[in-house]
């Protein structure tokens, strides 16, 4: 049987590790020709092997998201060599720091910002075009619950994910008329290196896979997707308007 996404291009960003790695390694598998960036050259190949074995293809973007250039011309190439994205899961993320608001380090903060919001806003400006250009163009954007508890501590990396969101609904409501579906995730708490950073006293035994968590995000890569400019939350299995709070 044919894959879901068999002729389509998908760039995954923070695909060296995690859950981007299982979302790329997934969409390859549904037939899509993955475009996996992150910094770790080692995690990449690592994909590439896997994804290759299992009769699928991919080409590898070692890419710090800090490069605003070098993201203006990643979107150069993918037009240049494909003149269309057809998914773009923008995944990459740092925690930052948990911290009382009033000792948040600058640079800590600045880097955050920076991986988090402002490489996803340039991200978005580079392929804004290209997503447009495919038939049925999906744009998924990695959000967190924490955009909404207000857990003491967690205010840079909350800001950082109610900034995604609120881009995410925003260019939802610019792209209403057009093909393109625009939606942010909350996957839940998984078993993931950033997870273990944030909760080093958890047992990971506790928490679903990346793998699992990835199956569940796939589906918003799919041409029958028509919600826009919502949450998509994994544990819950359904998408959250924006009047309809978690
Ligand atoms: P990991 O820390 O396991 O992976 C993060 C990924 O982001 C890695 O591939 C890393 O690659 C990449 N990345 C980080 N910084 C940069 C950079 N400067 N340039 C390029 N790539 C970068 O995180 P998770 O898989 O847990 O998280 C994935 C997403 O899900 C994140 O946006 C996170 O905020 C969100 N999330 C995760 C939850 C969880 O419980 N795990 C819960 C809620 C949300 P490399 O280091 O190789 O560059």
């Amino acid at each position: 049987m044919a894959g879901r996404l068999e002729g389509k291009t998908a760039l995954v960003t923070g695909a060296s590790r995690g859950i981007g790695y299982q979302i790329a390694k997934q969409m390859a598998a549904e037939g899509a020709h993955v475009i996996a960036l992150a910094r770790t050259v080692g995690g990449l190949e690592e994909l590439d092997d896997e994804i290759k074995s299992a009769g699928g293809s991919a080409t590898l973007v070692p890419l710090d998201l800090t490069d605003m250039g070098g993201i203006d011309r990643l979107g150069g190439a993918i037009k240049q060599r494909w003149g269309k994205l057809d998914v773009l899961v923008a995944n990459a993320g740092l925690l930052g720091v948990l911290s009382p608001i009033g000792h948040i380090e600058a640079k800590v903060f600045e880097k955050t910002m920076t991986v988090n919001v402002t490489s996803t806003w340039r991200l978005i400006r580079s392929v804004d075009p290209l997503l447009k250009a495919a038939d049925a163009g999906r744009a998924i954007v990695m959000s967190s619950g924490a955009a909404h508890s207000a857990k003491a501590y967690w205010s840079l990396y909350a800001a950082t994910k109610a900034a995604c969101e609120a881009m995410v609904r925003s260019w939802a409501n610019e792209t209403m008329n057009t093909p393109l579906r625009v939606n942010a995730v909350n996957p839940g708490a998984t078993r993931t290196r950033m997870r273990a950073e944030a909760m080093p006293g958890e047992d990971p035994k506790n928490l679903p896979t990346a793998r699992e968590v990835a199956a569940k995000i796939l589906p918003l890569a799919f041409d029958d997707v028509t919600e826009t400019g919502k949450i998509f939350d994994v544990r819950e299995g359904r998408f959250l308007s924006y009047r309809d709070p978690a």
